[in-house]
């Protein structure tokens, strides 16, 4: 495996791979864990090159969230990538990608500024302007993103298409502890009484999909019944969509996400599932 810091000698490695070769790539901000792993392990054995960044991207963050705290562990990551067979691993500062003045992407009005967009405004605009420039550097065959971040894969999968960027999303299960927790790079803030309440979101989706399951359709009565579960925590947002993030009334089966995030203590949780 080969560490690359500089977006120039990326663009080098990315020119140097023959043509026929495909290449999968797999972006995230570190702190690896089983989550991060499966992404990589697909790309890896769908691939004849994966290449993966890690990047704690300063623009994504809004004032007051935790981009100092955020953990950073680049010694156990590179174990790690270089363990699952990756290629290339990139991992530039953050003057090594940003300009002090440059071109910004604008994250979609609605679809970006809705739930998580609306709770952590900009977040998808710092989003999208790190992930455009990390796909036209590695110009990859296929990119991997998690299900975790449900609204992220959205806006991503929308980014490449209305952008014409030619890369294939390849959406990946949320990996789970046994627990039902999902994994998170944040669960490290969880104290042993917030990871007991932190299982609470995972418990909310599971009774909602169990209700799906029985017949019930009316997504006010199922937010309705998770918020009741979650009251321990400090719930953001419920919200049912469809597969495009359009707001549902009633559940559509294979074509419905259920969204959570809530505080578990200073920690915010985000969770969901595709029903
Ligand atoms: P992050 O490092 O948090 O930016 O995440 C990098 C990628 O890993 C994103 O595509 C996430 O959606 C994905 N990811 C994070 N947690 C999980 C998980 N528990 N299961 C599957 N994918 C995940």
């Amino acid at each position: 495996m080969i560490q690359i810091t500089t977006p120039q000698e990326l663009q080098q490695y990315r020119n140097n791979l023959p043509h026929a070769e495909t290449v999968g790539f797999v972006p995230t901000m570190g702190a690896l864990h089983e989550g991060h792993i499966s992404l990589i392990k697909r790309s890896v054995s769908e691939n004849d090159k994966t290449i993966v960044s890690i990047f704690v991207n300063p623009t994504q963050f809004l004032p007051g969230e935790d981009l100092d705290a955020y953990p950073r562990k680049l010694e156990a990551d590179l174990k790690i990538c270089e363990l699952a067979g990756v290629d290339s691993l990139f991992t530039p500062s953050t003057d090594a990608v940003y300009s002090w003045e440059e071109p910004t992407v604008k994250a979609p009005k609605i679809k970006g500024y809705i739930l998580e967009g609306y709770h952590r405004p900009g977040h998808f605009d710092g989003v999208l302007q790190i992930v455009l420039k990390l796909l036209n550097l590695t110009r990859p065959t296929r990119a991997y993103f998690g299900k975790k971040d449900a609204q992220q894969l959205y806006l991503i999968q929308n980014m490449v298409h209305t952008l014409y960027l030619g890369t294939e999303i390849v959406p990946c299960e949320i990996v789970r502890e046994k627990d039902g927790l999902a994994l998170s790079s944040r669960n490290v803030y969880l104290g042993d009484e917030e990871r007991q309440k932190a299982l609470l979101l995972s418990r909310s989706l599971k009774h909602a999909t169990r209700r799906i399951i029985e017949g019930e359709r009316d997504t006010e009565r199922i937010k309705q019944e998770m918020v009741e579960i979650l009251s321990p925590t400090r719930v953001e947002y419920v919200e049912i969509v469809d597969r495009d993030f359009n707001l549902l009334h009633e559940v559509q089966i294979e074509n419905t996400i259920i969204l959570v995030a809530a505080y578990v203590g200073t920690t915010r949780l985000i969770d969901n599932m595709w029903v």
